[in-house]
């Protein structure tokens, strides 16, 4: 499929995921040709060519989700946690399921994941998987690339894991029980040589990733780490400054901002990304922008948790590159891209309206409605994306970049009487039909339909899968 020729016609609008006047191309006419774009204008059939009507359709490049914990596909709503705030809450939800979980739910969960972001456009998804443990009788990380390559979605596995925990090891089951460094490292040079492509066209890559930067390792191991993924030419990603804890943590146990911190231990750089950074002074988003640092925002998440808005307008103006994660769906019910883009679209906004005062008071401005155009949110979901990830073929719908794209239809009444039809699939929320989605030039979505995925079939296994964690 990959050599096929595609002439994609006739669109209402084009989002190219670039920054500026380059956001909106106006097309109509779009060439697929060898896995990227030849061609972007008016444009007239060739020979053994397949064309794709796009009339009334919009085209955005396929969303590129950074930061994800797909076994969590199995563990929304659980009420034990749907109230509560970080720290509990990962006691009360992703802790106590994770020793449940065997060969079988885990690959159902990542099948549920995946196919929902492949319904919302996504054709790249960086996973941060944790679930690693000494002796573990299965091979998450296989299972992971075998599921994503089976519905052709370029796949960057953040390999996850601690070497200690905050519990006396002889209390834990097994599979709660922490690596040693050795054997941390030992796992990560086998998935290199197994999986790693550093082409900028990749569709597997492995990335550093110890689950959380400030608790999974002790701080001279931190640094080891980076040192080497640097040799190992892989980038690296954590979790950092999610909630108020992680100040309290850095302060109490490092007398520093989290951010000071991991920069001391190598943390630092074009080559990181972070999930959340949701609560940083401007000293720490200052360092983040200089070293050029990047985030994956999760807004959904950091809402459903209570943990705050990552201040995206003040990272961005500082230099930091801008991404999106839908974070696990134990902390987000719907793990998908179109209502991850709205909300970031809408909470950027609602942010800086909040600290918006009356004049007599101080203040010199009514909202914040300006803080984040449609265009800013589709580029932070694509070529942002693509940056932080080092995927330097999917810069935005132009000619010679990957053809990954999305062709959204905008045949539900909640798009009829939108003025401008290209800003549909973030600002209206909801999720217009799919009318083709491709990644490298393959198309992987035809009419609303993923080749070989029998949604009822998923969905009669989610429901055995979710009565067995239930129950046990
Ligand atoms: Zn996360």
């Amino acid at each position: 499929m990959k050599d096929t020729s595609f002439l994609i016609r006739n669109a209402a609008a084009i989002m190219t995921g670039l920054p500026g006047a380059q956001a909106r191309h106006p097309g109509p006419d779009l060439r697929v040709a060898n896995g990227v774009i030849s061609a972007i204008g008016r444009l007239l059939p060739e020979p053994g060519e397949r064309v794709v009507d796009a009339t009334d359709c919009v085209i955005y490049p396929s969303w590129v989700n950074t930061h994800h914990h797909l076994f969590q596909s199995l563990l929304k709503g659980d009420p034990g946690g749907i109230n509560l705030s970080l720290t509990p809450w990962l006691g009360a939800t992703p802790y106590r399921y994770r020793p449940k979980f065997d060969e079988d739910l885990f690959r159902v969960a990542v099948r549920i994941g995946l196919v929902e972001l492949v319904r919302s456009g996504c054709g790249t998804v960086a996973d941060h998987n944790y679930l690693y443990y000494p002796g573990m009788p299965y091979d998450t990380s296989a299972i992971l690339f075998e599921e994503a390559e089976a519905l052709g979605l370029r796949f960057i596995l953040c390999r996850g894991g601690a070497t200690q925990t905050r519990q006396l090891e002889a209390d834990l089951p097994a599979s709660l029980r922490a690596e040693t460094l050795e054997g941390y490292l030992a796992d990560m040079e086998r998935l290199v040589q197994r999986y790693h492509d550093p082409a900028p066209d990749a569709m597997r890559r492995i990335v550093m990733a110890p689950t959380t930067a400030l608790y999974s390792m002790s701080p001279a191991q931190l640094r080891e780490t980076a040192a080497v993924a640097r040799k190992l030419g892989i980038r690296l990603h954590s979790h950092l400054s999610e909630t108020v804890e992680y100040q309290n943590a850095a302060h109490a146990s490092h007398g520093c901002r989290p951010v000071e911190f991991v920069g001391e231990h190598g943390w630092l750089g074009p080559d990181v990304w972070f999930a959340h950074l949701v609560k940083l002074d401007p000293e720490e988003i200052n360092l983040l922008g200089r070293t050029g640092t990047g985030i994956a925002h999760c807004p959904q998440s950091n809402g459903r948790l209570g943990s705050g808005i990552a201040p995206i307008r003040e990272l961005e103006a500082a230099g930091v590159p801008v991404s999106i994660g839908v974070d696990g769906a134990a902390s987000n019910e719907a793990a998908d891209m179109i209502s991850e883009t709205h909300a970031a679209w809408l909470l950027q906004r609602a942010r800086v309206g909040q600290q918006a005062q009356a004049a007599h008071r101080g203040g010199s401005f009514e909202g914040g409605a300006d803080a984040a155009s449609v265009e800013d949110v589709v580029r932070w979901g694509t070529t942002g994306g693509a940056r932080v990830l080092g995927l330097e073929a999917l810069d935005g719908l132009r000619p010679g970049c990957a053809a990954d794209l999305a062709i959204w239809s905008l045949d539900d009444p909640r798009y009829f009487g939108l003025h401008d039809p290209a800003i549909g699939p973030v600002a209206s929320g909801g999720r217009p039909r799919l009318r083709n989605l491709f990644v490298g030039g393959r198309m992987i979505v035809e009419d609303d339909y993923i080749p070989g995925v029998d949604i009822w079939r998923l969905a009669s296994q989610a429901r055995a899968a979710t009565a067995r964690l239930m129950g046990s």
